[in-house]
């Protein structure tokens, strides 16, 4: 048994080996058309995994299958095949079972497994030795975790310069979404702005990605540097920090305009003057395509809904009290299930683009007042949400700084390659 381990480490030690090759071989490849940089690790949930099966073999379930079938099909007799069923059953029912799913039988050289793969992270594992019998428990699937590092440039359209730096449009959008009370994405962007995105995406044991999430990022927006780091603080809440421990999220969101890859080529900005706030234009202009869907940027009431003049479409809604409210005009159509004296939550569409009212071109004209007075608000500073507790600050700053070390390793890696 102890050859039988030491064997199977060198082979685990020689198969990794040869995947950090592969690996690095397919890096090469791509760093020649972006700067995204990899780390790849196996999360093995179990250590008997770490033997060698003297003989493996995979059954697909087909539509009509039954376990019993399928175990039969595996070579277990009618009575052993019950048997493993009925020591499932407390804690996975095996007549709840998928056609398309596996079942994989091993035999080791002193004990038989069976797993099913109940979904893409859980498995039931089924045990047998000669001394206990059979065994069942569920447990996490393997996972493959794989880390990258995306940075790059705005040149003209931050969804392209994203793509071309490795990042897709989902992770683009969870960017967005995690900096959305900083940065204005849909005004104000600037040609050399340039991001560091750590993003972390999980696939289980058959290389089919089952997740993915942004670690850790950073933002400059002209010439200003803002970090997000991701942390699940003790109450087991999943938020994102900048380094000193605030709190990402705040009273109000940064922009009203639903920033989108649609959205994101201005091509209608020359029909209308984009205006920004003076004494004469109390609000500024958002120029977008007809249709861009425009959001509360805070927790409110609708006060107004309904055409007013000149603003055409135009919502009003009071936040805290009253003590704040922003107005939305020139709207093409409201947003679903939006009226007046309807509660709205941060974030929720209320409407869409359009140039309703005086206007010459589809464009949102947005207004914020402070006591009923119309103020810039570029100019508003807002709340963040609860920072980090004093106690959970030292295990934080371990995690920040461990995250912010991975992304300039990384991108030190990238500009040697
Ligand atoms: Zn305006």
């Amino acid at each position: 048994m102890a050859t039988l381990t030491k064997l199977a480490t060198y082979l685990s030690l020689f198969l990794t080996l040869i995947f950090l090759v592969l690996i690095s071989v397919a890096d090469g490849n791509a760093q020649q058309s972006s700067d995204i940089v990899q780390h790849e690790e196996w999360i093995s949930p179990l250590a008997s995994e770490q033997h060698i099966a003297l003989k493996t073999r995979t059954e697909t379930l087909q539509s009509g299958d039954t376990a019993g079938v399928v175990l039969q099909r595996l070579g277990f007799s009618n009575t052993e095949a019950a048997n493993i069923i009925a020591v499932a059953k407390p804690v996975y029912a095996l007549s709840n079972i998928y056609a398309g799913n596996k079942i994989v039988r091993q035999d080791f050289e002193d004990a038989i497994a069976v797993t099913y793969h109940i979904d893409s992270t859980d498995e039931l594992h089924l045990m047998f030795t000669e001394k206990d019998g059979w065994h069942a428990e569920v447990v996490p699937r393997e996972m493959h975790m794989r880390t990258s590092v995306a940075r790059g440039t705005i040149e003209d359209n931050l969804f392209y310069d994203a793509a071309k730096a490795g990042l897709e449009d989902n992770l683009t959008i969870q960017l967005m979404d995690m900096f959305a009370w900083d940065i204005d994405f849909a005004r104000d962007l600037r040609k050399g702005d340039s991001f560091k995105v750590l993003f972390e995406e999980a696939f289980d044991d058959e290389g089919k990605r089952v997740g993915y999430k942004i670690l850790a990022a950073q933002f400059k927006n002209r010439g200003q540097l803002f970090t997000g780091i991701r942390y699940e603080n003790k109450k087991g809440d999943i938020e994102y920090y900048s380094e000193e421990g605030k709190n990402l999220r705040k009273t109000y969101l940064k922009s009203p305009v639903k920033f989108s890859r649609i959205s994101s080529n201005f091509s209608d900005s020359r029909k209308h003057p984009v205006l920004g706030y003076t004494r004469a234009h109390r609000g500024i202009d958002y120029a977008a395509k007809s249709g861009t869907p425009i959001r509360a940027i805070g927790d409110g009431r609708i006060s107004y809904l309904g055409w007013k003049s000149g603003y055409g479409r135009f919502i009003e809604i009071r936040h805290n009290n009253g003590t704040h409210s922003t107005a939305y005009a020139h709207m093409r159509a409201y947003g679903k299930g939006v009226s007046k004296g309807s509660y709205v939550k941060q974030g929720q569409i209320i409407g869409y683009v359009g140039m309703s009212g005086l206007a010459t071109g589809p464009h949102l004209h947005f207004e914020f007042r402070t006591r009923g007075v119309a103020v810039n608000p570029l100019s508003v500073k807002h709340k963040p949400a609860d920072p980090l507790p004093d106690q959970e600050m030292s295990a934080f700053r371990v995690k920040a700084n461990s995250l912010l070390r991975e992304i300039e390793f990384q991108s030190k890696t990238a500009k040697w390659g």
